[in-house]
């Protein structure tokens, strides 16, 4: 995985949280503290961090905790918003006919990633075509026209012509009926004169509707240096940042791309075409926390949880969702063990056997169930089918409980569902027994 170290420390930190009997002041500072540590580790900026720490801090003790969520929960969507922050929202460059110009110094990883980006758009069933005008390093031309050989990628160089523009120039012409052109432009060691003086003209030949310079992951925090200097010379759309795969400092480019007003549109992660990510903030920190579907979280809190009346027929019927057996837990609490409560419903004499399971629940385990439920989203709750094992983890998370308690809750849920539709066929009249019940 991309950042591994970094996403390990962020996790420890957030299942000390999950892990604590109760969210106080003393909790949280600890919890930041272990964020601001492992943030620093990847080489996140230390003005950024403090600012995040303080942030997080303020707003987990002065901001209400909102409906429908507990206050780990709220910790955690906290955490998870201002590492967004830190990290920007990220350049959306879009599935369609238009033209990219790389940028960067040389090693950065600008040819593999053209490559990369040619790749992606002939995924997307969009058609690639690249222009080679770096003709200042010896091997791009061949390693250029090789990997987009490999990848059947239309390719326009002129090998040894030192004519960076004209190369462009004719390059255009050549490849015009191409959805996407992409033209891999020079580096050189450092942002000198004339590496600025050629790209200024290339651009002005190619009217790029896109300007994505590419970055190596591995430089940390002087990533900033460059991103800013580039930015100030020709303007950058979106920056790349190459090599996340192999460095512990990442954080370092990742932040220092935001801070300098640029934001990320894709990410490296290998030497393969196929190792480019698009940056997606919210996935980005999704992953790194280890959270399928965080993004259920945040909507749940928007959610407002509306009381429904229990439709009997409807859960007879079989539409007997999560969200109905909250209710009914939660009636069934006040009233005592389910043991006695479905002994006195006269099942047997409608010819439905009741699994042994539905009468194992004690009062204990149905607080326990709720504490699940509470960190399931209403879409979760209405339709628990689509609770995989990427939400289980995520709910277990939200709720501290372990991934068992969540699948034992299924289980125990979809023994109840069978049972409400084996009520459906007797004679007996439920409806009214259940009212009774105030079910
Ligand atoms: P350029 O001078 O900017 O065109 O750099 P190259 O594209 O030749 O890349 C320099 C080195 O970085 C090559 O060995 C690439 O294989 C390697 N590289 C580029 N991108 C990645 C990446 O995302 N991950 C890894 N591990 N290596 C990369």
């Amino acid at each position: 995985m991309v950042m591994e170290k970094l996403g390990g420390s962020l996790q420890d930190a957030l299942k000390k949280l999950v892990k604590s009997g109760r969210i106080d002041e003393h909790t949280v500072n600890e919890v930041v503290k272990d964020i601001q540590r492992a943030m620093l580790q990847a080489d996140v900026n230390v003005k950024l961090v403090m600012t995040m720490s303080n942030h997080i801090k303020e707003r987990a003790m002065k901001e209400d905790v909102p409906s429908g969520m507990n206050p780990r929960e709220h910790v955690i969507r906290i955490v998870y918003q201002e590492l967004i922050n830190i990290i920007g929202k990220g350049t959306d460059i879009p599935l369609k006919p238009q033209k990219i110009m790389m940028i960067g110094l040389q090693g950065s990883g600008k040819t593999t990633t053209t490559s990369k980006l040619a790749r992606y758009f002939q995924r997307k069933g969009l058609r690639p075509a690249v222009i080679c005008a770096d003709t200042f390093r010896p091997g791009a031309y061949q390693q250029l026209k090789t990997l987009c050989g490999k990848l059947n990628v239309t390719f326009y160089g002129e090998e040894g012509n030192p004519d960076a523009v004209g190369i462009v120039e004719r390059g255009l012409k050549e490849v015009e009926k191409y959805d996407v052109i992409i033209i891999d432009t020079a580096g050189r060691h450092s942002l000198e004169k004339d590496l600025i003086e050629e790209m200024e003209q290339i651009h002005a030949i190619a009217h790029p509707d896109y300007k994505l310079l590419v970055l190596d992951g591995a430089i940390g925090q002087q990533a900033s240096e460059q991103a800013r200097a580039f930015n100030d010379s020709i303007g950058i759309s979106g920056v790349v940042i190459s090599k996340l795969d192999g460095t512990a400092k990442g954080g370092g480019a990742i932040s220092a791309v935001s801070e300098t007003n640029s934001s990320i549109a894709f990410i490296g992660v290998g030497e393969t075409p196929e190792d480019l990510e698009k940056f997606e903030s919210d996935r980005f920190i999704s992953k790194l926390l280890g959270m399928g579907d965080i993004q259920g979280l945040i909507e749940k809190a928007q959610e407002n949880l509306k009381e429904e009346e229990l439709d009997m027929e409807a859960m007879m019927r079989g539409r007997f969702t999560l969200k109905d057996m909250y209710k009914q837990l939660e009636t069934l609490n006040k009233m005592g063990p389910m043991k006695q409560i479905m002994q006195m419903l006269p099942l047997g004499g409608m010819g439905v056997k009741v699994p042994e399971e539905a009468y194992q629940v004690t009062g204990e385990k149905l607080t326990k169930y709720r504490v699940v439920m509470d960190s399931m989203t209403e879409e979760e709750m209405l339709n628990p089918r689509l609770i995989g094992s990427a939400r289980i983890k995520r709910i277990s998370m939200g709720s501290g409980c372990g991934p068992d308690d969540v699948r034992e809750l299924l289980k125990y849920y979809k023994t109840m569902q069978n049972t409400m539709k084996g009520l459906r066929g007797g004679k007996f009249n439920m409806q009214k027994m259940m009212k009774k019940f105030g079910m």
